[in-house]
């Protein structure tokens, strides 16, 4: 078994304990997003054959130049989620290779994305700011369901809920009161009509937190494919 498969199951494992976990009331399915940013083609291809098929990159030219190597796999079901930061010069680039786009967090964006998209509509999330931190990216928890409302009524892209990236904090009780307040916006969107089925958050550091919590999609890095060279989504960000 190769070391990304053995990662997976171990994944896949932990993902399911954290789900047992859960009340019986609040127990439900949790998608798996492998991300692959800085990891070769090569490692999705292991990924895909040990069964994994949502893939997650944060740079547009990086992800869509493996999206071209790996074409042979999109009949047999590979997706491909955008989860970094975008610019809107490249917007047609995501829209025209991406599935998915979990870090919409500006109209300018959304209506670029949204122009730019053929075919079926693009799958999105609305990034929020959960951590009050003014250099992050990320929509503001208060205007966030307002902003939502604007982002579904583009034609070409299919608001299912909302992503965010918990700052890495010490003291637990932080981290789980961000998911929270995450967790509680998505259920008033729910309650709104907005049709919210995707809570994206939970990362390889805090993921079981996050299923606690009432994550639906996870997204593995570090867990899946192993260390990258720049250890913190943050820091990679900026970059
Ligand atoms: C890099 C990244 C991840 C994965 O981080 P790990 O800690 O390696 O699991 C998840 N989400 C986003 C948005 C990222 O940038």
């Amino acid at each position: 078994m190769s070391p990304i498969e053995s990662n997976l199951q171990q994944a896949r494992r932990s993902i399911d304990a954290a789900i047992a976990g859960c009340a019986k009331t609040r127990q439900q399915e949790v998608s798996l997003v492998a991300v692959s940013k800085t990891h070769s083609a090569d490692a999705v291809r292991a990924a895909f054959a040990a069964g994994q098929r949502a893939f997650g990159e944060n740079y547009a030219q990086e992800g869509v130049a493996k999206i071209a190597v790996l074409s042979g796999l999109k009949p047999h079901g590979i997706e491909w989620h955008f989860i970094g930061p975008l610019q809107s010069n490249k917007a047609g680039l995501v829209a025209a290779h991406f599935d998915w786009v979990q870090s919409v967090d500006r109209l300018k964006i959304a209506h670029a994305l949204s122009a730019r998209r053929e075919g079926p509509p693009l799958q999105v999330l609305i990034e929020v700011n959960v951590s009050n931190e003014v250099s992050k990216s990320g929509v503001a928890p208060n205007e966030t369901l307002a902003f939502a409302r604007e982002v579904a009524v583009l034609p070409q892209l299919n608001v299912r809920g909302l992503m965010s990236i918990i700052e890495p904090a010490a003291d637990t009780n932080l981290q789980r009161a961000q998911f929270q307040s995450l967790k509680s916006l998505f259920e008033q969107g729910r309650a709104e009509g907005l049709g919210f089925d995707t809570l994206s958050m939970g990362m390889s550091g805090d993921f079981a937190l996050a299923i606690a919590e009432g994550a639906t999609m996870v997204r593995l890095g570090t867990a899946i494919f192993g260390a990258r060279a720049s250890k913190s989504p943050s820091q990679e960000r900026a970059a």
